[in-house]
């Protein structure tokens, strides 16, 4: 397993057209300090560039420049923030002109969590998700994820400020590009780089079983979300293709072999549709797939999109909702929802600015 710094130079280095990090310093005579006080720039001090890596000789940073060499591989081309200054938004543009989406919520001080992606595009195609009716393009890279959370890393620094969560819970299917997003929480991680501790990160997943085995096994601390959005097959297979391929039984068992592995809470997001999922009779489904302390159902508000052909449900129908669960013994919380006025629900903005990539 390479280290966060090998991660991080590597993929720097290919960028500059480089095979290795390797190759990179053999060709500019880096030594093993030289590049720790690149890394250490762009992942803890979180300097803006290249040019203000001044540990480093003018004469060395403007090769590297000239060469491609760079320490942000995502480029913010859309910034929108909203009225009550709380959600800012920023639409990167990768090297190759895909784009993808990411979200800062500062919730008043007391926290600062991205919301980032993991892919450009998703394959999963849920019915009520801009991104998956764009379908997907490709998986990001370890750098350009851990890039995206470094753009708001460096705004909040310059006023002493700090990003304290990350969730995968922007554009993608992060458990479908597992190698990458495992790298990109190592970079995230790492003690002598960004340092943010694990129980601090967040992958949601739409639901894939072998993936959810195999991140058991990582033994990490890093919590684990699970796209759930319908308690029965017949709900869940209207709204999300992929539980055609790993039914609810399937999943929830999946979720069972976690919790018995990891011991660790898993929280389920359900996304409340007005007609869809939101019955009484589904909450007494989904009380029943909840098997204990360490269950946690996260109702979420639907951000409706502008193509969007279902609605969400009202404020009422989600707190009756909530409100049978509690009665059945339920651990369950609303989400607040966030910038709602600059579209900040997955996919939205890229919906706004990129033609779709496959037609509907
Ligand atoms: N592929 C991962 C991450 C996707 S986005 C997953 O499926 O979990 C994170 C969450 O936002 C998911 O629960 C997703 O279902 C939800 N979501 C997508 N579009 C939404 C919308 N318009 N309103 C509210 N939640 C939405």
């Amino acid at each position: 397993m390479l280290s966060a710094r090998e991660i991080w130079i590597d993929e720097k280095a290919r960028r500059a057209g480089y095979e290795t990090g390797a190759a990179l310093a053999s060709s500019h005579d880096l030594k093993g300090y030289r590049i720790e006080q690149l890394y250490r720039a762009a992942t803890r001090e979180l300097v803006d560039g290249l040019d203000d890596v001044t540990t480093l000789p003018k004469e060395l940073r403007a090769a590297l420049a000239a060469e491609g060499f760079t320490l942000d591989s995502v480029e913010p081309v859309v910034v929108q923030r909203s009225r009550d200054g709380q959600t800012s938004k920023v639409l990167f543009r990768l090297h190759d002109g895909n784009e993808v989406e990411a979200v800062l919520m500062e919730h008043h001080g007391e926290r600062n969590t991205v919301c980032f992606s993991s892919q450009a595009g998703c394959a999963y195609a849920c019915t009520f998700c801009s991104t998956g009716q764009a379908g997907f393009t490709r998986n990001l890279s370890a750098t350009e994820i851990f890039d995206q959370v470094r753009y708001f890393a460096k705004q909040l620094a310059r006023d002493g400020r700090k990003i304290t969560n990350v969730v995968a819970m922007g554009m993608g299917e992060p458990l479908a590009n597992m190698d990458n997003v495992m790298a990109s929480i190592a970079l995230l991680n790492d003690p002598k780089g960004f340092g943010l501790g694990h129980r601090h990160i967040t992958i949601s997943t739409v639901g894939l079983v072998d993936k959810i085995d195999r991140f058991a096994d990582e033994r990490t601390q890093v919590n684990l979300a699970i796209s759930l959005h319908a308690p029965t097959d017949a709900t869940r297979s209207t709204i999300m293709p992929v539980n055609r391929k790993f039914s609810t039984a399937e999943l929830m068992a999946a979720v069972a072999r976690y919790i018995a592995k990891t011991n660790r809470k898993v929280f389920f997001e359900y996304v409340m549709l007005a007609g869809v999922n939101d019955s009484d009779a589904h909450a007494r489904d989904l009380a029943r797939l909840m098997k204990g302390p360490l269950y946690h159902v996260n109702l979420i508000p639907y951000n409706s999109t502008s193509d969007a052909l279902l609605s969400g449900s009202d404020d009422e129908r989600i707190w009756a909702f909530a409100k049978i669960l509690e009665q059945l013994g339920t651990a369950v919380t609303v989400r607040t929802p966030m910038g709602r006025d600059i579209a900040a629900a997955c996919g939205q903005l890229r919906a706004e600015t990129q033609p779709r990539a496959k037609a509907s």
